[in-house]
């Protein structure tokens, strides 16, 4: 699953780099096209009006054009099965008119002559007559002739394309072309091409800026198209026109916002949904454990009592000791001692699944902390004398009166002197202070026996665990005495803590309240 989570978020960053390549791709495909339309309207406009110009110009003057042939093509074509001649000849003619040089504007000082061309394509058959090449527009005609004619504008525009170029090329640059001008162009062509992010232009003599330009112009390498314009008759390219995009890497994203917002957000969700799984199995995984450890401690711990309780009828029953009254009252003693410590465990199991579903009662007293501590003391007296332990108390607290339920809390102290006897290998040396800090007082067990690592520290008031270490599991416990604990200390608006090092021994904290 991890694997194919960083498999999709990896195609999922592929994808994402590649579709903004694309759209660089696109992007500079549509300004270039955009630019190149423009570069080409540009130059066209300026050809057209020459042209209209001219065009006026001629039909003003009516008078009669000298006329010439200057350009004529021949093909002759024999067919020998009907014997037919096919000659067709295409002329070109050119006729002449004088212009002024004013047209031209101060440029030119002579007056120039141009030209208007038209062609005349002749088309004719001649059947059953043996005539050879020589013979043709003499004294024969022909059997069939189609002749057509007509005007020759793209010669016309061609000339004239050529001759405006020269002239055009000496106008300063500025005059050929304004800055609003280019800037509606581009604006037009732009929208067209739905490239809707602001722009900047700017023509380029040989590499240095020319008065037309936009006024933010800056050239930057990567958001930067360049065509040239107005390029002259020879095909050197003087100008370059130049636009730039300064928001272009936003514009791109902002077409792939959308999409990529949606990948993320359901790439998180199973993220999401994929960690917490994950966690759910690791919980579910630790909680059997530790059941299964509660479980084999319960029945270690039921098992003693039972055998001994058999065990003890086992002997009642031997005739030897049913007369013996006081044997039987040994043993009968001991058979209600056993039932007493399975009494005990359930209620404790009892006690704190109760606690769970909050139906453990719990009424408050002003009670003297000291008092209570020393109580639970009591508590643990027997079996501290048999490790041959001690406890000693330095009671610092000057005001100890507090809110508190006395037996819970006498069974909290007596849990955590418990542990602190129970966890120390040697003879246990259990120290309790207690002092007041602001309107609390604080009370600080402290043992000197096997401590706890940083991550069991953080666990032991869960329900159920019990740190897992080879040389621990022979001491009792159903890793319940802390999670009760923790619950009653709760309960009583207090907060509980431990402190604690491997090997060194753990001090474990509780804060109280106190009366004002
Ligand atoms: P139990 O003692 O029945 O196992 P507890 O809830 O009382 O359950 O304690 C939980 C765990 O906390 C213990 O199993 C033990 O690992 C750790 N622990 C508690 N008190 C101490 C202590 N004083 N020193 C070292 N470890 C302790």
């Amino acid at each position: 699953m991890s694997l194919s989570l960083i498999g999709i978020i990896l195609v999922q960053v592929y994808w994402f780099n590649t579709s903004f390549k694309n759209n660089d791709e696109q992007f500079r495909f549509h300004v270039t096209q955009v630019i190149g339309n423009v570069a080409d309207k540009l130059q066209k406009e300026e050809a057209f009006s020459f042209i209209d110009k001219y065009k006026k110009l001629r039909d003003s003057i009516g008078k009669e054009p000298e006329k010439s042939d200057f350009l004529e093509f021949g093909y002759y074509q024999r067919d020998s099965r009907t014997n037919e001649t096919i000659i067709y000849s295409n002329n070109i003619i050119s006729e002449d008119f004088n212009v002024s040089s004013s047209f031209f504007d101060k440029k030119i000082d002579s007056i120039k002559r141009l030209k208007n061309f038209s062609s005349k394509r002749v088309t004719e058959v001649y059947s059953n007559k043996d005539i050879d090449k020589s013979q043709i527009n003499k004294d024969i005609s022909p059997d069939i002739k189609i002749q057509k004619s007509g005007k020759l504008d793209i010669l016309e525009n061609a000339q004239f394309e050529i001759f405006f170029k020269d002239i055009a090329a000496a106008k300063p640059l500025q005059e050929r072309v304004s800055k609003e001008k280019l800037q509606k162009l581009l604006e037009k062509e732009l929208k067209e091409y739905e490239v809707r992010t602001p722009f900047e232009f700017g023509i380029y003599s040989n590499g240095l800026a020319t008065k037309v330009k936009s006024d933010r112009f800056k050239f930057d390498k990567n958001a930067t198209y360049s065509i040239p314009i107005f390029t002259d008759n020879e095909g050197n390219n003087k100008y370059e026109l130049l636009v730039s995009f300064p928001h272009k890497e936003r514009f791109l994203f902002s077409e792939l916002v959308g999409i990529t917002l949606l990948s993320v957000i359901f790439t998180l969700i199973i993220v999401i949904a994929y960690t917490s799984a994950l966690n759910q199995l690791i919980r579910q995984r630790q909680i059997s454990e530790i059941k299964t450890d509660f479980i084999n401690n319960m029945t270690h711990e039921f098992k003693t009592p039972i055998a001994t309780i058999n065990l003890a009828l086992d002997a009642i029953k031997n005739p030897k000791v049913i007369e013996d009254k006081e044997k039987i009252n040994r043993y009968l003693q001991m058979i209600r001692d056993e039932n007493k410590r399975m009494h005990a465990q359930v209620e404790n199991v009892l006690r704190i699944s109760k606690l769970e579903k909050k139906e453990l009662e719990i009424s408050k007293e002003s009670n003297a902390i000291h008092d209570i501590i020393e109580d639970a003391i009591e508590h643990v007296n027997l079996i501290i004398e048999d490790r041959q332990g001690t406890i000693t108390t330095h009671f610092e607290a000057s005001r100890d009166t507090v809110l508190i339920n006395d037996v819970h809390f006498t069974n909290v102290i007596v849990n955590i002197l418990d542990n602190a006897i129970k966890y120390s290998p040697e003879e246990p040396k259990i120290d309790i202070y207690t002092e007041n800090i602001k309107d609390f007082v604080i009370i600080k067990v402290k043992d000197q026996g096997l401590g706890m690592s940083k991550i069991a520290q953080k666990r032991i008031f869960e329900k159920f665990y019990r740190e897992h270490t080879g040389d621990l599991h022979n001491v009792k416990g159903h890793g319940l005495g802390l999670a009760y604990v923790k619950r009653i200390v709760e309960d009583h608006n207090g907060e509980i803590f431990v402190e604690s090092e491997k090997g060194k021994g753990s001090t474990f904290i509780i804060k109280i309240p106190l009366i004002n």
